[in-house]
């Protein structure tokens, strides 16, 4: 029943040790981020031994207060909809790195949470349909990919054809367990899509008719 108002990115701290741990993960995330390729992150020179770290390996190696363990906890909840045991830490320091870093990732002003697309941000998506006439087929899952030395051809569920030079899939790499692929999938690919579950996250959004934290001066 009680509110804690403040001001920044981050819910500040009394405790010196709290506030030293918390810097610390910050600077230590960053730090390990400069080191990440962006276009090839395996590429890192301790690549393999963080994509064998879980990041709570990482936070149970890094944080030492209670305070800043759930924090970094929620950070990752928040950033990837999974629960810290479940993603590798170089990939999820490669994902931060790329989103600029700790604090822009999670900053309003200047950061993630500053911008959204009036109307959202799905009018993309039907703007480029409204370009494209006819040619994008909706509700048509495909289900088989075949190629040959000419072509690929690609069927949907009710049995619709499709022949091209070329394939694009861009469905998240899970579903792609549900098409049958001819010839199958090289066996790296096959097990990586066995193993990358999606996230389960139901996010909420609440507009407020006017921003009166804004004139309380307590927050962005
Ligand atoms: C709750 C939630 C909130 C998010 N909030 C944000 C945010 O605030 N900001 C932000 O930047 N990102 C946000 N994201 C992440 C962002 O939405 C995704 O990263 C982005 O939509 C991924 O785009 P994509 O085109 O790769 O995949 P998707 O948008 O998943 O598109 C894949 C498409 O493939 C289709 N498909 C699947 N299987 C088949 C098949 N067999 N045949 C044909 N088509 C198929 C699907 O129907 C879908 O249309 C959020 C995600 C979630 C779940």
């Amino acid at each position: 029943g009680k509110s804690y108002p403040f001001k920044g990115t981050f819910p500040p701290t009394w405790n010196p040790l709290a506030y030293l741990d918390y810097n610390n993960l910050w600077r230590t995330m960053d730090e390990m981020g400069k080191e990440i390729p962006s276009e090839a992150p395996w590429k890192a020179p301790h690549a393999e031994e963080w994509d064998k770290m879980t990041m709570q390996d990482f936070i149970d190696k890094t944080c030492w207060t209670n305070a800043a363990k759930s924090f970094a906890t929620l950070f990752v909840n928040v950033d990837v909809t999974s629960e810290p045991h479940e993603v590798s830490a170089l990939w999820f320091l490669w994902y931060v790195k790329q989103c600029g870093g700790t604090t822009r990732i999670f900053s309003t002003t200047n950061g993630g949470q500053e911008r959204k697309f009036v109307g959202g941000s799905g009018q993309i998506s039907e703007k480029i349909m409204e370009r494209l006439g006819g040619r994008v087929k909706l509700r048509k899952p495909v289900v088989r990919i075949s190629q040959s030395c000419e072509s690929v051809v690609v069927e949907t569920l009710d049995h619709e054809l499709y022949e091209g030079k070329y394939v694009i899939s861009a469905i998240p790499p899970a579903l792609g367990l549900k098409i049958h692929f001819n010839p199958p999938l090289p066996p790296l690919r096959n097990q990586l899509i066995n193993r990358v579950p999606m996230g389960s996250v139901i996010k909420c959004i609440v507009y407020y008719k006017e921003t009166f934290w804004r004139k309380k001066g307590i927050a962005f």
